[in-house]
């Protein structure tokens, strides 16, 4: 037997036991006459104690044991005398009779400490050494929980969990698929699946009713700050459901997760529509943390000053109290970061409504009189300061969201531990797209409008289709998207019709999902579902920022795995086989 406990489990209660522990050395100190060996696993680690007076040949070799080494220990538990108060297991030490040397280890190449000295592609290339650090490890610990409180929550509700297939067909829609080339079938190609969208509907016209799935999901994207070319959902069907029922459903999940995950007890959730969402907050993910809602200022023109007179939209935002915060270089940071290409504002409007006068970058049009009543009206008071954008409405809208965003950052207003989840729903169904010169979906082609919209669907005319409000709904979490999900078209002939608005010829619809439309015409019920990013959802609970954290095996910038060195070439013969011929 290689243990009889595990290195965090041995307390007070155990004094006097005898006890085998296996572990690996983290460190191991020599005290004159004693040796102190810190043995860590998973668990925590537990201190074994050898006297140089009672038994030198067994301390010598003690003293032989390098970091990372691999050894068990044989000993009674013993009360410390001096106690380490930081570690569950700190009142107790093991006095070992016994060592047995399991493996050795070469000096890693950074301290696998909970604050390690490696630079992250370094940790990432050794993540198995990386993985024996504590936030490392406690993080996939934490996703492990979530996950299973998922599925406990979700099986209880009748939920079945079914798998779907990896290997699948490429389509157009949505981001880049990753390729998989068919030996048996040379010159075609499977594709990894960006969802299981399709297959979980056909679940559902196959009458299996509550679906899901903890699943991997493939996207072949440009990697941005927190994205990974493969990445886990809670994948979610159900049939027979309006929106209220899949709200009703997921938010119960959402509560159930962070109450026995964390033990967060979250109110109902608030809901938004889109519409709002953009209009107060210049984002379809708003951060609700910290206030900073936008003001409508159109009440601004007519004073002469043509760059205002002529904006299409002008809003804004009262911070509360930040005046003074707000120095004249603060102020030229601020504007040289709206003005950044990422952000693309012209430039930024200040109204500095200070204890001893008002002071603003539009003195020059406006009168203190007129300052102080435009500020007024918007509920600013004496010690605030108001930041105003104008242009194009929808730009101008965004870029006040990022730069409420930033100011947030900069002022430090949101509160470690805060968590504000809350629904956007009843998003545009479609999205025009210049470029291109047509129609995407906004969520994905399957999504329904609402009952209320759906005879706007036979217009030919842009504008009443771009009014089209859909049945989608996202969950967002201090300013994450967390799920995202839609009520389906479960009705062959709207499908083809969405598929037509969306530019896909008769044929070009049938090509790419006749099996979906072939399903509807065998009684398809009426369904929708949601998915949950899990690598996100377990980062926003934890306050974390990098969703690669919460993944084992994640990629780097460039979609490589550095442990393994993928992607990397195949051989000719491997080639010849696939039928593929490369440069
Ligand atoms: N398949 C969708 C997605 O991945 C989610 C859904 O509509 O259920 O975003």
């Amino acid at each position: 037997m290689y243990r009889t406990h595990n290195c965090g489990e041995l307390r007070m209660d155990h004094v006097g036991q005898k006890v085998t522990l296996s572990g690996w050395v983290q460190i191991a100190r020599n005290l004159g006459g004693l040796t102190f060996i810190d043995l860590r696993d998973r668990y925590g680690i537990t201190q074994l104690a050898f006297n140089m007076d009672e038994n030198s040949e067994l301390c010598t070799q003690a003293r032989k044991c390098g970091r990372e080494f691999v050894i068990q220990a044989t000993g009674v538990v013993k009360e410390r005398s001096s106690k380490n108060a930081n570690r569950p297991t700190g009142d107790v030490e093991i006095q070992v009779h016994e060592l047995k040397l399991l493996n050795e280890s070469i000096v890693p190449p950074f301290t696998i400490e909970d604050e390690s000295d490696g630079g992250e592609e370094l940790r990432l290339r050794y993540r198995y050494l990386d993985i024996r650090r504590n936030p490392v490890k406690d993080k996939l610990m934490f996703r492990h929980q979530v996950a299973l409180e998922t599925r406990k929550y979700l099986s209880q509700l009748g939920f079945l969990e079914i798998e779907t297939p990896y290997l699948i067909k490429s389509t157009p829609e949505g981001a880049r698929d990753f390729i998989v080339p068919s030996r048996m079938n040379s010159g075609q190609f499977y594709a990894l699946p960006q969802s299981p969208q399709t297959f979980k509907q056909i679940l559902m016209v196959a009458g299996m009713d509550k679906y899901f799935q903890i699943v991997r999901c493939f996207r072949d994207e440009d990697l941005r700050a927190d994205r990974q070319p493969e990445f886990t959902q809670v994948d979610c069907e159900m049939s027979f459901v309006e929106v209220e029922d899949i709200l009703q459903t997921f938010e119960g999940l959402v509560k159930s997760v962070y109450k026995s995950c964390l033990d967060i007890d979250l109110p109902e959730l608030p809901r938004m529509n889109y519409d709002e969402a953009m209009e107060s907050y210049g984002s379809d993910k708003p951060d609700l943390r910290f206030d900073l809602k936008f003001v409508e200022l159109s009440k601004m023109k007519g004073n002469g000053f043509q760059l205002i007179d002529s904006a299409d939209a002008i809003y804004g935002f009262v911070v509360k109290g930040k005046e003074s915060s707000f120095s004249n270089k603060d102020i030229n940071d601020l504007t040289e970061w709206v003005k950044r290409p990422q952000i693309g504002a012209k430039g930024l409007i200040y109204i500095k409504y200070g204890s001893e006068g008002i002071k603003s970058s539009i003195g020059k049009f406006y009168s203190d009189e007129q300052l102080t009543a435009l500020s007024k009206s918007i509920s600013a008071e004496k010690g605030d300061i108001v930041f105003i954008l104008l242009g194009e409405k929808e730009k101008t809208l965004k870029q006040l969201g990022d730069l409420r965003l930033e100011v947030a950052r900069r002022m430090d207003l949101i509160k470690t531990g805060d968590v504000k989840a809350l629904w956007v729903l009843n998003f545009p169904l479609l999205e025009w797209n210049e470029e291109a010169n047509r129609f995407f979906a906004m969520h994905h082609p399957f999504t329904s409008p609402l009952p209320e919209d759906l005879d706007k669907m036979n217009s030919t005319d842009r504008n009443t289709l771009a009014s089209i409000r859909a049945a989608a709904y996202d969950l967002v979490i201090n300013g994450s998207e967390i799920g995202g999900g839609s009520i389906r078209i479960h009705d062959r002939q709207i499908q083809a019709r969405n598929f037509e608005i969306l530019g896909f010829s008769k044929e070009e619809a049938e090509a790419q999902f006749g099996f979906l439309l072939g399903a509807f015409e065998y009684g398809a019920p009426p369904h929708g579902g949601i998915a949950f990013g899990l690598d996100r959802l377990c980062t926003i609970m934890q306050g974390g920022t990098s969703i690669r954290d919460y993944i084992a095996f994640p990629k780097n910038n460039m979609g490589r795995d550095v442990m393994i060195d993928a992607p990397s070439a195949i051989d000719e013969k491997q080639l010849k086989e696939l039928n593929i011929k490369i440069g």
